[in-house]
């Protein structure tokens, strides 16, 4: 007779999404095979150490500690594994519908269970990260002394040594422990959680960057505030305290937040391991110096993030006018004064969107850089232009971000420092940011020169020929 014949499945009266909103995260499972004595629990519990810090909500299944309770009667033959692990990814699965990221740690040794575990859980959210080491390895290391026993043949079925272990064929991240060390291994799992949750990541990676952002302009007013010295860089581009302090501040947050997320950063040395991350923030810590030297307030601070050499994320804060600018990828883009208002994330209220204007354009200009070809472009085009308007640094994108302003033409070097965090908020407020070309922009490249210009605009119908 089947045992659920009389039983009627009760629904719930929210559903994982409302769950997943609340958590802000997604279902996952990250189930950790492989022999034991591999290094699954150590790198385990140290994945959910990190996830929890980062501000997921994780929890370690440790396949032992499971058979301290919920399968205290289960042993070690084909039958009882199978059992095992079925009960564990039974558990895993609730986990799921709960929204909080599982992490396994069972040695799973046979691949048809370890089909099934993906199969219930749903490939989508199943990640098999296979932790290898050879047996011989798995006994020296002998973390519990019971390869120990299982040679002298105290121990029966022994994975690896009287019973199989079915190596995966296809796993989704191997992590082989004789070349990795664990912190290397967290770094990979935890990298894979940021792209598998790449929207909830992106959140908490924004709050983090507005905060420094924020801190780093409560510095640089200090100093706009007091007399400063103004050194010249080698490109002769002006250099003061406030762009040193500022950058030093941003980067010790961005870094004690996500270490292994690379920093291109205008005052640091750049280090080009950075081409090797697919993640890298690039920070511009005072875009805008010379309006700074010139005390005419029209400065920024820049926080952009680069992910697959796209700009995902962008914090634009300008510290005389207290206004931040800030979007992230498929969250939109937001502005608020915060002299009058409260900020809260995401707060649809702030939201910002580009300007639906086709004729009577402002266009905007740059305040210290001027440019015969824009002269001639502008002239030519000047029945759809109903002004111009001069702003210094990101704004400019900000202002056309928020609809203020309608397109800005650029046809001399720039950054990608000065770019990245602009565009950001440029494309989630729905306008159009490439370069003079009309090719994609991208970031964290080995040279960070915006060579071809670029081009920011409203509507794609108003691009000027
Ligand atoms: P398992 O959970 O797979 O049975 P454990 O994590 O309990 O294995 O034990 C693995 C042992 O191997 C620990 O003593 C750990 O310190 C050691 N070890 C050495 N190098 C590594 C590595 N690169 N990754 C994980 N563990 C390692």
């Amino acid at each position: 007779m089947d045992k659920t014949e009389n039983i009627t499945w009760h629904g719930n009266k929210v559903d994982k999404n409302a769950r997943a909103e609340n958590l802000k995260q997604h279902e996952l499972v990250l189930w950790f095979t492989g022999l034991s004595g591999s290094g699954k629990s150590t790198i385990a519990t140290e994945v959910e150490a990190e996830l929890t810090r980062l501000g997921f909500v994780a929890y370690f299944l440790d396949g032992d500690n499971l058979r301290h309770g919920i399968n205290s009667n289960l042993g070690f033959s084909n039958a009882d594994r199978d059992e095992n692990i079925r009960r564990i990814y039974e558990i895993a699965a609730l986990f799921c519908d709960s929204q909080i990221i599982s992490i396994v740690s069972a040695i799973s040794p046979f691949e048809k269970a370890r089909r099934e575990a993906r199969e219930k859980i749903g490939t989508e959210n199943f990640c098999e990260i296979y932790i290898k080491a050879d047996i011989e390895t798995c006994k020296s290391r002998d973390p519990k002394g019971l390869y120990k026993k299982a040679v002298i043949g105290e121990i029966a079925e022994f994975t690896g040594i009287n019973s199989p272990y079915e190596e995966p064929k296809n796993p989704d991240i191997i992590i082989d422990t004789e070349k990795v060390s664990v912190d290397e291994a967290v770094k990979i799992i935890v990298q894979y959680v940021f792209e598998k949750q790449i929207d909830c990541f992106l959140s908490k990676i924004l709050e983090t960057s507005i905060y420094a952002a924020y801190d780093a302009g409560k510095i640089i007013m200090d100093i706009y505030a007091k007399d400063f010295v103004v050194e010249y860089k080698d490109d002769k581009s002006p250099l003061t305290e406030a762009d040193k302090k500022s950058n030093d501040l941003i980067c010790e947050r961005l870094n004690k937040y996500a270490p292994y997320i690379d920093i291109l950063a205008e005052e640091s040395v750049d280090n080009k391991k950075r081409l090797e991350n697919k993640f890298c923030f690039i920070v511009d810590p005072l875009d805008g110096t010379k309006e700074f030297v010139k005390k005419n307030g029209e400065f920024t601070v820049n926080i952009g993030l680069s992910y697959n050499h796209k700009s995902v994320m962008g914090v634009v804060y300008v510290p005389c006018r207290n206004k931040l600018y800030y979007a992230a990828k498929n969250h939109g883009a937001y502005a608020i004064d915060l002299s009058k208002d409260i900020f809260r994330l995401f707060d649809e209220n702030t939201k910002i969107k580009v300007s639906e204007r086709t004729d009577e354009l402002v266009v905007m200009k740059s305040r210290s850089h001027s440019d015969d070809r824009l002269d001639v472009l502008l002239e030519k085009n000047k029945h759809k232009i109903k002004s111009q308007v001069d702003a210094g640094s990101s704004l400019k994108g900000c202002l056309i971000a928020e609809g203020i302003a309608d397109i800005y033409y650029r046809f001399g070097y720039t950054m990608e420092w000065d770019t990245c965090a602009m565009q950001c908020i440029v494309e989630e407020a729905g306008g159009i940011f490439v370069q003079g070309d009309w090719s994609d922009m991208t970031y964290n490249r080995e040279n960070s020169l915006n060579e071809k210009g670029f081009v920011i605009l409203n509507r794609e119908e108003n691009r000027l020929d």
